[in-house]
């Protein structure tokens, strides 16, 4: 379902994990992020672009490559990509393309396209770098620590900023590459708050931002998460956990992940 609508951006959002995928609309082309989940949203997000947008020259843009943000890759067979280099230089891309083929069997889905990794076009391969798209600027910046692949976008001209699976209302921050990287992240989401007058920021899960105060709310939590999960000890994790995942919506669905990241930052293995 469409979450949010103007004239340049239209975000539509799975019922599966309140995850956006963005289309940002230019005067030849159509920015397309992280398409996603069922084969009947997906359908619906081609539905709007061959109408809404036909003729323009399509790109997908992935944020990072979970498993969720990759799979309707081969629904757009001629888009052209971007991504970030350590997207590309993935050495789990069979893990990563097995998670897809796991949910679908779960659930039995069938899609009308091939599970591939995809492949990447337009490779961002600095820290901070500039694209042009039909005159306007894309500015992207390295985001890792959720994954090591992770690339914040921002459209200055428009005041947008899509964030990957960073700052959302609906999760604390999930740790799949490094806590130094995640606090790295949050640096950089601290600086680009700023930096730019941005007027709506899209998470990969969750209800976009519409102002900088609710940007800093949502910087603030996260880095508050990080200092607390770094300090917590064994005998006070139950509670903790408790504490963290109470503040969401969705508490049961976090507990592993709550523990998962203190593993992970602990240097304990997991046991899952
Ligand atoms: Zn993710």
């Amino acid at each position: 379902m469409i979450i949010f609508q103007n004239t340049s951006l239209t975000v539509y959002q799975s019922v599966l994990y309140q995850t956006n995928s963005s289309i940002i609309s230019l005067e030849q082309s159509v920015i397309l992020v992280d398409p996603t989940w069922l084969p009947s949203e997906i359908q619906k997000i081609k539905h709007y672009i061959a109408t809404e947008q036909a003729n323009k020259e399509l790109y997908i843009f992935f944020t990072h490559s979970d498993y969720d943000h990759i799979l309707a890759y081969n629904a757009f067979p001629n888009a052209t990509t971007i991504a970030s280099k350590a997207f590309v230089e993935r050495t789990d891309q069979e893990k990563i393309l097995e998670q897809i083929k796991k949910f679908d069997d779960e659930y039995y889905i069938q899609r009308p396209y091939p599970i591939t990794y995809p492949s990447i076009d337009i490779v961002i391969d600095q820290p901070t770098q500039r694209i042009t798209i039909d005159n306007v600027q894309l500015h992207f910046y390295k985001a890792a620590g959720h994954t090591s692949c992770g690339l914040f976008l921002v459209l200055p001209e428009q005041g947008v900023w899509i964030a990957g699976d960073y700052l959302s209302d609906i999760e604390f921050p999930f740790i799949y590459d490094s806590l130094e990287a995640y606090k790295d992240s949050m640096h950089t989401a601290h600086y680009l708050s700023e930096k730019y007058d941005i007027k709506l920021l899209i998470p990969g899960h969750g209800r976009p931002c519409y102002n900088n105060e609710e940007i800093k709310k949502r910087i603030y939590e996260s880095e508050a998460y990080l200092n607390d999960l770094t300090e917590v000890k064994e005998g006070d994790l139950s509670k903790n956990t408790e504490k963290w995942t109470n503040r969401y919506p969705f508490p049961k669905g976090l507990v592993k992940s709550h523990l998962d990241n203190w593993k992970l930052i602990h240097h304990h293995s997991s046991s899952s």
